[in-house]
């Protein structure tokens, strides 16, 4: 193949990955097409003469409008000019104001007639990205419900203890079973138990709005909500308003002795976090309250 300047510039124009090589004070020296036209698509002023262009400043001025990447970026390309690393690479968020998109930068040395310059890259790795956080949303999420599932639950639980725990403020936890479920597979079959569990876990959802708060599957028939700065009396509040709604669903359970559809108990648990215990006291006061409510008749709050 042709061994010339314009073979290589095509070539390089044909790649996806956008390209810029800079020299030692930041200067672009070159830029390959994929990096122009992205420029332009993303309303870069630049249009096609980045040559000449300071990499280093445009990271400063990303930085200087909150873009913490910008920052991250430029500290990585002074590395690999100080030779204090041989090779930077870091992966970034990108998103357009319709498009969530990711991408890899690389930076890597460049020697040209004992000249150093440095070739800078950026790949669109957002199909990866995309398929990654399916994967870690599909392992939170429980299979049949749709909603958070235990694991998703501990970590929320933790990460909300830990935030009331420095505010001061109350967080609560009701542990919801559903009663005599078992009467229910019994008498309608197994797959119309699921279906009422798919039920009730969109019903949850309703009750789990704000930032700070969670409904979970917890097992089996059991399921957990957590509202994070909320108080004893407003649970509680909630936890009556849940059960009726639950009953208000009119999914038959005639065996039930409770009524002849379907109810629930809710153990309810109040604490303001304090550094001496941790989230555990929390889930086994709701436990506790949780065998009250069955002990003392089902269908009803015990806090
Ligand atoms: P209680 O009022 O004391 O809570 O009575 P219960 O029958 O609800 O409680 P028990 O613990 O005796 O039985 C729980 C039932 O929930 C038995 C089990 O088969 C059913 N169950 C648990 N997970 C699932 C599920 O994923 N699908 C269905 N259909 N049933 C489930
Ligand atoms: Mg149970
Ligand atoms: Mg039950």
């Amino acid at each position: 193949m042709e061994n010339s300047y314009e073979a290589l510039r095509l070539i390089l124009d044909s790649i996806t990955d956008h390209i810029v090589v800079i020299d030692n004070m930041g200067t672009i020296q070159y830029a390959n097409k994929s990096w122009a036209v992205f420029g332009k698509d993303n309303a870069c002023s630049v249009g096609d003469h980045w040559q000449g262009i300071n990499y280093i400043d445009e990271c400063n001025k990303a930085a200087a409008m909150g873009d913490g990447f910008g920052k991250q970026a430029k500290n990585g390309i002074l590395k690999v000019i100080n030779k204090e690393e041989s090779e930077f690479y870091f992966e970034y968020p990108c998103h357009s104001p319709d498009e969530k998109r990711w991408f890899m930068m690389r930076v890597t040395t460049l020697e040209l007639k004992s000249k150093a310059y440095f070739v800078i890259s950026h790949q669109n790795i957002t199909e990866r990205k995309l398929a990654e956080e399916e994967v870690r949303n599909l392992a939170r999420l429980d299979g049949l419900t749709d909603i958070p599932n235990r694991r998703a639950f501990d970590e929320f639980l933790h990460n909300e203890w830990r935030r009331c725990a420095r505010l001061q403020k109350p967080i609560s936890l009701a542990i919801v079973d559903l009663d005599h479920f078992k009467l229910l597979n019994d008498i309608y079959g197994h797959q119309s138990g699921d279906d009422c569990l798919v039920r009730i876990g969109t019903l949850l959802k309703e009750f789990a709005s704000r930032p700070g708060d969670i409904c979970a599957r917890y097992g089996g028939e059991e399921f957990a909500l957590v509202w994070g700065d909320t108080s004893l009396a407003q649970a509680k509040q909630l936890s009556n308003k849940l059960l009726k709604q639950i009953l208000a669903l009119h999914i038959g359970n005639s065996d039930s002795p409770i009524d002849k559809y379907l109810t629930a108990s809710v153990g309810l648990a109040e604490m303001i976090p304090n550094t001496g215990t941790g989230e555990g006291a929390l889930i086994n006061k709701a436990d506790l309250m949780l065998y009250k409510a069955k002990d003392r008749g089902r269908n009803r709050v015990e806090s």
